[in-house]
C-alpha cells in the first residue's frame, strides 16, 4: 500500500482528488470546515517536501456549471485553514488549468474548479480522466468520501499514474482504521449497530459475523427482531418482510458463535415526537399506541458491560431517535461507554451513517479512537466491498 511517505514530492506537482464537499451558507460561507481540516496533513507533506499541490474536488450535484456550486467560494476559507495563498483556475481541464498547473513552484497550491461541472467525471470518463493526469506529476487520492465511486478524478485518473500514484493521509488512515477493526482487531471485537432499518444494515451485519465476538442491537431496528421473537413491539418501526431474515441472522451469529446483546427495555412514547408521553416499558411487552423510541436503562447497563470488556469497537447507528432530546440519551449514554472503554485502552471506530452526526453532536468527537469522513464510503467497506478508488490506486 503506498502512502505519501513512499514518495519525495520536491519539484513534483502533486495531483491530489480531496474531498472538499463542504457545506455553505446563503452568503456561500463556508459552515463546517473539517473536511478542509483533514485534508491539510498531506497537502503540508506535500509542500514540506519542496513540492505544489494542484488540488481538485466537486461540490455538491451540479447540473453543468452553476454558480452556486463554484468551489471559488472556498479559496479564501482553504488559504486560512492551510495558512498558504490559493490559486484558482476557472475550469478544471483546459488551457488555462494547464498554464497555470505549468506555472506552479514549489510551495505553491493551486485549486481547480468543480470537477462535477463535467458530466464526464461522474460518468468515470477515460479522457477526462487523461487531460486531468496531465495537471501532475503524482496522483494523490485523498478523498475517502468519494472512493466508493468509480469517478474519473477517484478512480480512472490512477491509471495514468502507474507508478506514480498513492494515498494520501486522510485516506491511509480511513483504511488503516477499517483494518484494526475488521482484521487486526484486538479481541474480544463488538459491533454497535442501531439506526432505523434492518435492510440497510443487512449486508454489514452478514461480513461482520465473522469477524466479531459480540455484536449490540439498537435503534429502530431492534423492533424487526423482537417481533420476531414473538414479542409484542406496539407501534413501534418494524419491517415485517424482514422478519425471517432476523431470525436468520440470530441463527447464524449463534453458529458463529458470536454473542447477540438486544434491549431489554425501552423508553416508549404514545407518539413520534420530543413532547409525547414517555414510559419504560419490557422491550417484548410494548402497549399498543406506543412505540419505543430509545433503549432503556436496563439495556444501557447492559451494554455498558459489554462495552466495557470490548477491546476493540465499531459503532454504526444510533441507539434511539437522537435528534429529539427526550430520545437521545440511549445514544449519549453508548457514546459514554465507549469513550471511557477507549480511554482504558480500547480501539473505537465510528462510522458510515448518523452515528457520526451524533458523535459530534453530543461531543465524542475526541474521545473515540477515529471518526470515519465517508457515509457510503465506511459502509460499503463494512459490506466487505473493495471500493474502486481504493483499488485503482493498489493496482
Ligand atoms: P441510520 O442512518 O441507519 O444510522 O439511521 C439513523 C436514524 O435512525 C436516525 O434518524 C434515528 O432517529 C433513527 N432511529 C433510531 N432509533 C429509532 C427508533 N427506535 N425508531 C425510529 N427511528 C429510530
Amino acid at each position: 500500500m503506498k502512502t505519501l511517505n513512499d514518495f519525495n514530492f520536491e519539484n513534483k506537482k502533486a495531483l491530489i482528488r480531496v474531498d472538499f464537499n463542504v457545506p455553505l451558507n446563503d452568503n456561500f460561507e463556508v459552515t463546517d470546515d473539517t473536511r478542509i481540516i483533514s485534508a491539510k496533513p498531506t497537502i503540508i507533506k506535500v509542500l514540506e517536501d519542496g513540492g505544489s499541490c494542484v488540488l481538485m474536488s466537486h461540490l455538491g450535484r451540479p447540473k453543468g456549471v452553476q454558480d452556486e456550486f463554484s468551489l471559488k467560494h472556498i479559496v479564501s476559507k482553504i488559504k486560512d485553514v492551510l495558512g498558504v495563498e490559493v490559486k484558482f483556475a476557472t475550469n478544471c481541464v483546459g488551457q488555462e488549468a494547464i498554464e497555470k498547473a505549468n506555472e506552479l513552484e514549489p510551495g505553491e497550491i493551486l485549486l481547480l474548479e468543480n470537477l462535477r461541472f463535467h458530466e464526464e467525471e461522474t460518468k468515470g470518463d477515460k479522457d477526462f480522466a487523461e487531460k486531468l493526469s496531465k495537471l501532475g506529476d503524482i496522483y494523490v487520492n485523498d478523498a475517502f468520501g468519494t472512493a466508493h465511486r468509480a469517478h474519473a478524478s477517484t478512480t480512472i485518473v490512477a491509471q495514468f499514474f502507474p507508478d506514480a500514484k498513492c494515498f494520501g493521509s486522510l485516506l491511509a488512515k480511513e483504511i488503516e482504521s477499517i483494518k484494526k477493526v475488521l482484521e487486526d482487531g484486538e479481541k474480544p471485537v463488538l459491533a454497535v449497530l442501531g439506526g432505523a432499518k434492518v435492510s440497510s444494515k443487512i449486508t454489514v451485519i452478514e461480513n461482520i459475523l465473522d469477524k466479531i465476538n459480540h455484536l449490540i442491537i439498537g435503534g429502530g431496528m431492534t423492533f424487526t427482531f423482537i417481533k420476531a421473537l414473538g414479542g409484542k413491539i406496539g407501534d413501534s418501526i418494524c419491517e415485517d418482510d424482514k422478519m425471517e431474515l432476523a431470525l436468520d441472522i440470530l441463527k447464524q451469529a449463534e453458529a458463529k458463535g458470536v454473542k447477540i446483546h438486544l434491549p431489554v427495555d425501552v423508553v416508549a412514547a404514545d407518539a413520534f415526537s420530543n413532547d409525547a408521553n414517555t414510559k419504560v416499558c419490557d422491550v417484548k411487552q410494548i402497549p399498543d399506541g406506543w412505540q419505543g423510541l430509545d433503549a432503556g436503562p436496563e439495556s444501557l447497563k447492559i451494554f455498558d458491560t459489554v462495552v466495557n470488556e470490548s477491546k476493540t469497537i465499531l459503532w454504526n447507528g444510533p441507539l434511539g431517535v437522537f435528534e429529539m432530546e427526550s430520545f437521545a440519551k440511549g445514544t449519549i449514554a453508548l457514546g459514554n461507554s465507549i469513550a471511557k472503554s477507549t480511554k482504558n485502552g480500547a480501539f473505537s471506530l465510528v462510522g458510515g451513517g448518523d452515528s457520526v452526526a451524533a458523535v459530534k453532536q453530543f461531543g465524542f468527537e475526541d474521545k473515540v479512537s477515529y471518526v470515519s469522513t465517508g457515509g457510503g464510503a465506511m459502509l460499503e467497506s463494512l459490506e466487505g466491498k473493495t471500493l474502486p478508488g481504493i483499488a485503482a490506486i493498489l493496482e
